[in-house]
């Protein structure tokens, strides 16, 4: 059974003080400024952080799956903007490059990565969304290049990526099997962002929509095969949504954390809140979710790394986790009464950065679809 190495679980120290001491205290000025600072980013890649997943030959240090996790759940539990960074750039832009790119695309993105240069992925367009076969965005072979046209919405690191991992329409009629990936330069003629969409939470994380007007890719950007990169993203989401619920453990964690010191403080009653048992039975409650998710998150996880099959448990942890994220959340601004309805308080904020863990990389009803399909599948009496 794959473990994380002696030399992982001290690093993590290192990114669990770091969270706690450096991105936490910033958490509400980023969030009020919908930025994650600039000085913030350059220490995670003093850390080596952006480098941690990358294998040693392109020029990271190798770490583990579960190690990146871990990280993200760390830095989730002091900004989930902030670990969105990390996480988009590794589990969106670098993990699909690493499972299917080239050679060539690996040498010359997975470096630029571990040096701390941000990607992003664009699978998600105004009519398709959870129905991600059905994008319209085309490429058109021109010679040696394809000429890509289209808009995609929603897209994370969209002001900070340098690069994208981009689905796109090949072969139209064909559905999923007429769908490729590429991986385009943001700086590429044709690119640019028409708009930032403003959010619930993690208003931190930069949200934008793309447009693509004649942007000019060379065939060699492919990521994988031609007409095969459906599989590309969809193996990519399975890793992706390990990393979303990472970042929900994160946010359920530190929503519980300050709740129960809460209730120890907080009399009423002549008495701490602690003392009520239906305060104590919420308390049970939330640490029992919590556990649970962290369990199957940590498996998804584990299995990840082993290469072992993954889609139902990628698809439970993300589920469960971000459920929890949702409840924990929601209870835990609750045992702060009326102090937790206002924004002197980090409850609020809490709350409003689970929601979307709920949502994207598949909603959760998508998770439920997925999940499913995945049982019928081990179960058929065929
Ligand atoms: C902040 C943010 C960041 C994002 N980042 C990225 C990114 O980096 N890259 C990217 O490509 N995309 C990104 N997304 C897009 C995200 O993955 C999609 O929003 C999500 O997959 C849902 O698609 P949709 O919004 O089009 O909703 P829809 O697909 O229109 O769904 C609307 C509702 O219908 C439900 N529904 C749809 N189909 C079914 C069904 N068959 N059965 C039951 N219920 C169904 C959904 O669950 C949902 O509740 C991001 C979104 C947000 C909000």
């Amino acid at each position: 059974m794959a473990e994380m190495t002696q030399e992982e679980i001290d690093v993590l120290q290192y990114v669990r003080r770091f969270a706690g001491e450096e991105i936490r205290p910033l958490a509400k000025k980023i969030d009020e400024e919908k930025t994650v600072p600039q000085s913030l980013i350059n220490r995670m890649k003093e850390l080596g952080l952006f480098a941690s997943y990358i294998p040693k030959e392109y020029g990271g240090y190798g770490m583990s799956f579960q190690f990146l996790m871990h990280a993200i759940e760390e830095i989730s539990m002091a900004c989930p903007s902030t670990s969105l960074v990390l996480d988009g750039a590794l589990t969106l832009f670098a993990e699909p490059v690493l499972m299917f790119g080239s050679e060539e695309l690996k040498k010359k993105y997975l470096g630029m990565v571990a040096e701390g240069t941000i990607g992003g992925l664009a699978l998600t367009e105004p009519g398709a969304g959870s129905d991600a076969a059905a994008i319209k965005t085309t490429a058109v072979k021109n010679g040696n290049n394809y000429v890509i046209n289209g808009t995609k919405i929603f897209i994370s690191n969209g002001r900070l990526a340098k690069f994208y991992v981009v689905d796109v329409v090949t072969e139209p009629g064909r559905g999923h099997r007429g769908i490729s990936t590429f991986v385009v330069d943001a700086d590429t003629h044709g690119l640019r962002i028409s708009r930032d969409i403003e959010k619930l939470g993690i208003k931190g994380s930069s949200t934008v929509e793309l447009v693509f007007d004649d942007v000019e890719v060379p065939e060699t950007n492919i990521v994988g095969k031609l007409n095969e990169g459906f599989r590309v993203v969809m193996e990519t989401l399975d890793a992706g949504r390990i990393g979303i619920a990472c970042q929900a453990l994160g946010i359920a964690k530190a929503a519980f954390r300050e709740a129960v010191e809460y209730v120890q403080q907080r009399k009423q009653f002549n008495q701490a809140l602690s003392n009520f048992e239906a305060i104590q039975f919420m308390i049970a409650d939330m640490e029992t979710s919590i556990s649970a998710a962290t369990l199957l998150t940590y498996d998804a996880a584990r299995r990840w790394d082993e290469h072992l099959p993954c889609v139902k448990e990628s698809s439970m942890a993300k589920l469960f986790a971000s459920d929890t994220a949702m409840k924990v959340t929601t209870d835990a601004l609750q045992l702060f009464g009326g102090y937790g309805y206002t924004t002197d308080l980090d409850a609020e904020r809490h709350m409003r950065d689970a929601k979307i863990t709920q949502i994207y990389e598949g909603t959760n009803q998508i998770q439920r679809l997925i999940i499913s399909r995945e049982v019928l599948k081990e179960l058929s009496i065929m």
